[in-house]
């Protein structure tokens, strides 16, 4: 957060974030895992739950599995906290969307600066991240929203080609790099 070059002064200080590659974060966790002779079974979504006097079966994609305890690592919204009935009482606010693009051919004078921008399209607010990966010479562009009626791919578009940001790029010669010379590789959702 800050001005770029005020914050580089500080040295590491100034750093208010660092960036991890998710990919090769979960990479490392999943062969630790399995050199510490954990059994992984991928492409099983639970289903079912069920518990005994001193065991608990997991259900799904027709396998089945028993143990004593049973972690539910399912995320946020865990499917499995919801069979137990542990969210009953749980209310819903909202859901966080985003679409994140690749980008390559881009120079940025701080390219090791990440952009964060808040913005408004015609149905409400969304938000704007422009970050270096990790791990490849690339960044990421990401929209990412709150509201349920924003069409997040329409929003890039507008963002990229005739935002509200076409003052602030003006000023702003970071962001008409960004816009000039993205060259966009296929969108992750
Ligand atoms: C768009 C977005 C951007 C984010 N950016 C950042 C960021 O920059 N920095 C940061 O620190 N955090 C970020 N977060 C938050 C971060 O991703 C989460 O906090 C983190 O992933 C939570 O980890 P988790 O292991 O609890 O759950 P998850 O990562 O959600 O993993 C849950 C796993 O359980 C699996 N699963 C779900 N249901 C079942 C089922 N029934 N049976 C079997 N498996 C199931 C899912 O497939 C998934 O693999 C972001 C989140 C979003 C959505």
């Amino acid at each position: 957060m800050g001005v770029v070059k005020e914050q580089k002064k500080k040295g590491i200080y100034g750093k208010v974030t660092s960036i991890l590659d998710k990919e090769t974060l979960l990479r490392c966790l999943l062969e630790e895992a399995r050199t510490c002779s954990v059994e992984v079974f991928p492409g099983i979504n639970v289903d079912n739950v069920t518990t005994g006097n001193d065991s608990v079966t997991a259900e799904g994609s027709g396998q089945t599995f028993s143990g004593k305890y049973l972690v539910a690592a399912d995320g946020i919204n865990s499917p499995i906290a919801r069979i137990m009935g542990f969210n009953d009482n749980r209310a819903y606010y909202c859901q966080f969307r985003a679409i994140t693009y690749h980008m390559k051919g881009v120079e940025l004078p701080e390219p090791d600066a990440g952009y964060n921008i808040t913005g408004f399209v015609k149905e409400g607010p969304a938000m704007l991240f422009v970050h270096k990966r990790a791990t490849a010479e690339e960044y990421v562009f990401i929209v990412a929203t709150i509201h349920p009626l924003i069409d997040l791919k329409a929003t890039a578009d507008y963002f990229m080609k005739d935002s509200f940001l076409r003052p602030l790029v003006q000023r702003c010669p970071d962001f008409e790099n960004i816009f000039r010379q993205r060259q966009l590789l296929q969108p992750h959702r």
